[in-house]
Formats: C-alpha cells, structure tokens, sequence
C-alpha cells in the first residue's frame, strides 16, 4: 500500500486537513501552534508544550497534545495524547520538532 497524502513519516510532517482537504508540510517546530501548559494544578514552576497546527489554507486548528514523556510525575500524567508518541517515531523528531518544556 501507499500513501498518497498524510504521511507522517516523509521528509516533512504532512496533515491533511479534515475541513478543506489541502495537504500541508510542517517543517520544523516554527510551524506548530505551541501553547505552553502547567502540568501541576497548583504550582507554575514546571511548562510543557502543547502542540497543535494550524492549516494555512483555512485556518483550522489541529490538536495534537502534549509528549507524554514530559508529563512524566506530573499531575496530568494520565493525560491522552495520542499524537505525539506517534510523530516522535521519527528519527528527527528530538532535532527538528520537538519543544522543549521550561522548569523554573
Ligand atoms: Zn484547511
């Protein structure tokens, strides 16, 4: 089998996008949506990110979630993120995508 379009594991990140159908390349972590989140609920010393993408054709935002790894002893440990282990199959995920969280 090939795939045609939405391969996750080409030169690029390739989405397609669910509303307008375009195919769109990520290139490297400048073109996430990183929103920086606080894992623990009562403390703010600790940011991981988020990850998310936004189709530069329509506009429609794609969640992708945080790397569970960075969760690790964190009160969202058990948070779902389906996205991230997947992508970071990549050889190049570590140098080319990832974000790295902040400890303060
Ligand atoms: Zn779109």
């Amino acid at each position: 089998m090939k795939i045609v379009a939405g391969d996750y594991f080409g030169k690029n990140i390739q989405f397609v996008c669910r509303c307008c159908n375009c195919v769109y390349e990520v290139e490297s972590k400048d073109d996430w949506n990183i929103q920086m989140i606080f894992p623990n609920y009562c403390s703010f010393k600790y940011k991981v990110p988020e990850y998310g993408v936004t189709c530069p054709n329509c506009g429609h935002e794609e969640y992708l979630g945080c790397d569970q790894d960075d969760l690790i002893g964190t009160e969202s440990e058990n948070l779902h993120c389906p996205w991230i282990p997947l992508l970071k199959k990549r050889t190049d995920w570590n140098e080319r995508y990832r974000v790295e969280p902040i400890r303060e």
